[in-house]
Formats: C-alpha cells, sequence, structure tokens
C-alpha cells in the first residue's frame, strides 16, 4: 500500500522546495541557469558521473572528453534540456525515495519506474535537483541529519539504522 497520496506529495515538494532554496544550487543547476546548453549539460552530467560536485563545477569549464551517455543522463538532459518530462535517478533520488517509502525498489532504473507511477508529471523534472540538494545537505548516505529534518512527520526513515 503506498500511502503517499497527492496531498502528501505536494506537501514533500513544499518542504523540499523551501530546503532547497536555502541552500547553495548544485552544479548541474548553475550549469544549466548559467548557459541554457543542452549540449553543455550534457558534458556536465558525464562529469559529475566520477566526481565530487565541487570537481564537477571546475571540470565542466573546461569541457573534457564525451564518453557514452547514459540513462540517468540522458533523463537529466531530457529534462532540463528539453523541458521534456523525466525523471533523473541519481544516488541521491534512489535512496531518499527509498528512506522515504516512495518507492521500494533495489536499483535507480527501478526507482525511475516506480516514481512514474507515484509523482504527477509537474515534478519529474525538478525532483533530481529537490532531491540532490537534499541529500547532499541533510539525508544523507551514512548517518543522515534526522533531528531537525524539515521533512519530520513524513519520512518513515525506512532502512536508517544510524542518523544524527
Ligand atoms: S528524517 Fe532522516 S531519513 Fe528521513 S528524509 Fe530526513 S534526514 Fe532523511
Amino acid at each position: 500500500m503506498n500511502r503517499w497520496t497527492k496531498a502528501r506529495i505536494r506537501e514533500l515538494e513544499r518542504r523540499l522546495g523551501a530546503f532547497r532554496e536555502a541552500c547553495r544550487a548544485t552544479t548541474l543547476a548553475a550549469v544549466e541557469h548559467a548557459t541554457r546548453s543542452p549540449y553543455a549539460l550534457l558534458v556536465s552530467c558525464v562529469i559529475s558521473l566520477r566526481t565530487k560536485d565541487e570537481v564537477t563545477a571546475v571540470a565542466s569549464r573546461r569541457l573534457l572528453a564525451l564518453p557514452g551517455v547514459g540513462r540517468k543522463t540522458a533523463n537529466l538532459v531530457l529534462g532540463l534540456g528539453f523541458a521534456i518530462p523525466a525523471i533523473c535517478v541519481d544516488t541521491h533520488v534512489h535512496r531518499i525515495s527509498n528512506r522515504l517509502g516512495l518507492v521500494e525498489t533495489s536499483s535507480p532504473h527501478a526507482t525511475e519506474l516506480a516514481l512514474q507511477g507515484v509523482l504527477p508529471r509537474s515534478l519529474w523534472i525538478p525532483i533530481n535537483d529537490l532531491l540532490v540538494t537534499f541529500g547532499q545537505n541533510r539525508c544523507h548516505p551514512v548517518s543522515p541529519r534526522c533531528t531537525g529534518c524539515p521533512l519530520d512527520g513524513l519520512c518513515p526513515r525506512i532502512g536508517v539504522t544510524h542518523h544524527r
């Protein structure tokens, strides 16, 4: 049974959006905002697959070689670059969606498909930025900062064994 009603999804979006406003923009969001270029976004996303956000920011300005493009990258570029609804599922989106109980999945691809059935299409593009920001600043992979979490009351903390 999925207890994520439309009203709860709207409340989740509102709280994540408020949290997002208080945080530094992710590198990919900054690239999209600064360039409005799908190509620059694509290159930055490929770089980010194997680097930390800070490194991506530097490397994106240098435009390195362009290796293969996977599903995550393709969806990000479809969404941010061309405004075509697609859910970009990276490690943050996969982890937090499962902790919240939005989905119950074991792979990013399965998470993408499950989220398509849970989230309104209006959230397919922004959910990546919202959850990446949230994952980088609050809901960390190890020992998330649950005390005082803005999603308190919405999050069942599924699979969380250690937290602060
Ligand atoms: S309560 Fe903890 S597990 Fe849930 S979203 Fe917040 S930080 Fe993450």
